[in-house]
């Protein structure tokens, strides 16, 4: 597998990782850190089906665009749904990587974490998009393996260890031993229905109809999983839908935790679920190292806590828990050697190696 010419180019490469999420794309650079953080949407002329925004500017235009252009996200669910969008989206953020750098690198080498359980048809459309995109050379990392590579979990060891990636779309559990994952599991609740329960609530009790915008930041501000010390309020706007009239409410961070029971629930039902079928071996390591949360969601007030009340163990928020997936990804490259058996294999029929 070693290629000692693939190591000398490596030296004037420009290696990536990305981490394409269903809520946002994070790009590292090798030795360089984050260089994109930017929310997973694409404008498009409906008309053209002609990409007109990407990123940040996409998402600015939902809700505001005239109808023949749409925002979306192509990756919602986990999966890659539109071809082509997803190319789009992966090509405008390869370049601003590429035209972001003084020295003129050759095309980059690019590891992108996919979620774990993907079809190889799926697996091969990320591959296909990054090639099309520009990247020289694509490899492809299992979302919470590159998540524990960036949480710095001791992946490679023999002892067990585990991740809880909670994004937009899914929450990916893993348990991971000797470099390989030997028990996961997906779900397709995380961040965004969260935010769905929270419109829901206020539908359901106030009458209030608020937006996605409105209900991500009243989870971001006083969203809980646990009591919390203090209780929090926050007004909040939207539209009453019985006088159809402006209407601003109080809303307190007892009332979202009751909202959100639903979705934290079946996320801890899941991660029983991963841990039901851990070898007994693999229990004791995890009681030792305990569980490291990885995504936006894990950020969730007091979801660290009532994890660990649920499950009887260590469980803590990684550092800058955000962005693991992407750092994990980019860690590959500069840790080839002793890293790239957790690559996903793929039957590629492309020429390099
Ligand atoms: P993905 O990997 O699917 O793109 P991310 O890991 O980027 O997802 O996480 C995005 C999700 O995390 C969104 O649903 C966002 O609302 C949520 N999130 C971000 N910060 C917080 C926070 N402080 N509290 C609760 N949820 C959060
Ligand atoms: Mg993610």
């Amino acid at each position: 597998m070693f290629n000692p010419l693939n190591a000398f180019l490596g030296l004037f490469s420009l290696d990536i990782g990305i981490d394409l999420g269903t809520a946002n794309t994070l790009v590292a650079v090798r030795n360089k850190g984050i260089v994109i953080n930017e929310p997973s949407w694409v404008a498009i002329n409906k008309r053209t089906r002609e990409p007109l925004a990407v990123g940040a500017e996409a998402r600015e235009m939902v809700g505001r665009t005239p109808a023949h252009i749409v925002a979306i996200r192509p990756l919602r669910d986990g999966v890659i749904s539109e071809f082509e969008i997803t190319e789009a989206m992966l090509r405008y953020f390869i370049d601003k990587v590429h035209d972001q750098s003084i020295i003129p690198f050759p095309r980059p080498r690019v590891v992108i974490g996919i979620p774990s359980g993907v079809t190889e048809v799926e697996k091969r459309a990320v591959y296909d998009a990054a090639l099309s995109a520009g990247a020289r050379e694509v490899y492809l990392i299992e979302e919470p393996m590159a998540a524990a590579i960036g949480a710095g979990l001791p992946i490679a060891e023999s002892r067990g260890s585990m991740v809880v990636d909670i994004g937009g779309g899914t929450t990916e559990v893993a348990i991971f031993a000797m470099g390989g994952i030997v028990i996961s599991r997906s779900v397709r609740v995380a961040g965004d229905e969260m935010d769905d329960d929270i419109m829901a609530y206020t539908r359901g009790k106030y009458n209030l109809l608020i937006g996605e915008r409105m209900a991500e930041r009243i989870k971001k501000r006083i969203g809980s999983a646990h009591p919390l010390e203090e209780e929090l309020t926050l007004s909040v706007r939207g539209r009453n839908l019985i006088t159809g009239l402006p209407q601003e409410i109080d809303l307190s961070s007892i009332e979202i935790r009751e909202a959100l029971t639903s979705s934290v629930n079946i996320i801890i039902d899941t991660i029983k679920d991963a841990l039901d079928e851990t070898p007994p071996e693999l229990i004791a390591d995890l009681m030792e190292i305990g569980v490291a949360l990885a995504g936006g969601g894990a950020q969730l007030q007091g979801l660290a806590n009532r994890l660990a009340d649920e499950i009887k163990m260590h469980v803590w928020v990684a550092e800058d828990s955000l962005t693991c997936v992407a750092r994990g990804a980019a860690r590959i490259l500069e840790d080839y050697q002793s890293l790239h058996s957790v690559l996903v294999g793929l039957h590629r029929g492309s020429t390099h190696h």
